[in-house]
């Protein structure tokens, strides 16, 4: 098998047919042979009953993974990632917002360029309001900063990866997956092509802007202990800082017999203290949570059903 399409899927009936006609007309000369892996992320429309339909009218090449419940598009890339057969392995949204013939262009760049092992793409224009290209951008300066690993403005999932690369991606296997930090933590080399994203085909964005902030936290805690050492850094200062004041009051008093009005200070060091104590206990609560989290060894998701290609019948398998 030459390619895999990995394709994460939740609540995407109205979709997954379009995504799979689009492929298939996008590599219809393509000359090898390629498969698309489809992993319904728990979904709670007919988004199964749509693949099973596509799987059993059409395709030979069309593998199906569906999981227990909604575990997320992270495990669900995980999960592809691990049943696709392909000696390349692309992934793609499956709500045609990203184009399957870059997809080929991505094939055809690995087949000319030996030397890259992945090609990316990365959105030159956000199709997004001022607000939420403002915050993203702002994340991936604050990520390059804070971080030892590189993160690209505007890179996406959407890439063609070789197959060692795939393996080094699953061989990373924590549970707080944040997909954007394991392509650059893995390294390899990858190569960036531009693309505008479209509209979605037919429903909507999972995305909201909290869960998009819970993202780009995880991300910052997965990739980077800083916010523990700005703790440590933030409590030295305050340490000096005391020190340095009381010695002014001290000198003030022997000096100048300046008495030290304390009230309204006292009050706002308290608050000011307090809430910074507060805070970076927030942040390391947060670090052992993830600890917690990662220590049980949970599964990254469980499958309550999975299609080979060509299969008569699904294998139900808990893994
Ligand atoms: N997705 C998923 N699990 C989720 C959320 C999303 O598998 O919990 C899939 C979704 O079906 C789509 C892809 O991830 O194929 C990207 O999601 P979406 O289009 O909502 O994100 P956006 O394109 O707005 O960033
Ligand atoms: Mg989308």
């Amino acid at each position: 098998m030459r390619l895999s399409l990995v394709m994460p899927c939740y609540n995407e009936a109205e979709n997954v047919r379009a995504m799979h006609d689009a492929v298939e007309t996008a590599f219809a000369d393509c000359g090898f042979a390629y498969e698309m892996v489809f992993v319904d992320d728990g979904s709670r429309d007919a988004t199964w009953a749509a693949l099973k339909a596509l799987r059993a009218h059409s395709a030979q090449n069309v593998r199906l993974v569906r999981f227990s419940r909604n575990f997320g598009k992270e495990s669900a890339i995980y999960a592809g990632l691990s049943h696709a057969k392909g000696e390349l392995v692309t992934l793609i949204d499956a709500d045609l917002q990203q184009p399957p013939a870059l997809a080929l262009e991505m094939v055809r760049h690995l087949e000319a360029h030996p030397e890259d092992d992945c090609v990316a793409a990365f959105q030159e224009q956000r199709r997004e309001g001022a607000a939420t290209v403002f915050l993203k951008r702002g994340f991936y300066a604050l990520m390059n900063r804070v971080t030892e690993i590189e993160f690209v403005q505007g890179a996406s999932d959407f890439r063609t990866m070789r197959r060692s690369m795939v393996d080094a991606v699953l061989s990373l296997c924590e549970h707080n997956r944040f997909s954007k930090g394991i392509f650059s933590w893995v390294g390899f080399q990858t190569h960036y092509v531009p693309y505008t994203a479209r509209e979605r085909h037919a429903g909507s964005t999972k995305w909201g802007t909290w869960k998009l902030f819970k993202y780009a936290f995880d991300g910052i805690v997965s990739f980077t202990t800083m916010p523990l050492r700005l703790a440590a850094f933030a409590g030295a200062g305050a340490a000096l800082a005391s020190l340095v004041y009381g010695v002014v009051v001290v000198i003030q008093k022997l000096a100048f017999d300046i008495a030290v009005p304390g009230y309204a200070t006292l009050v706002v060091l308290l608050l000011l203290l307090g809430g910074a104590q507060l805070f970076f206990m927030g942040i390391l609560g947060e670090y052992l949570a993830k600890t917690y989290v990662e220590s049980k060894r949970r599964p990254i998701y469980l499958a309550r059903e999975i299609c080979e290609p060509k299969a008569a019948r699904c294998e139900e398998e808990a893994q």
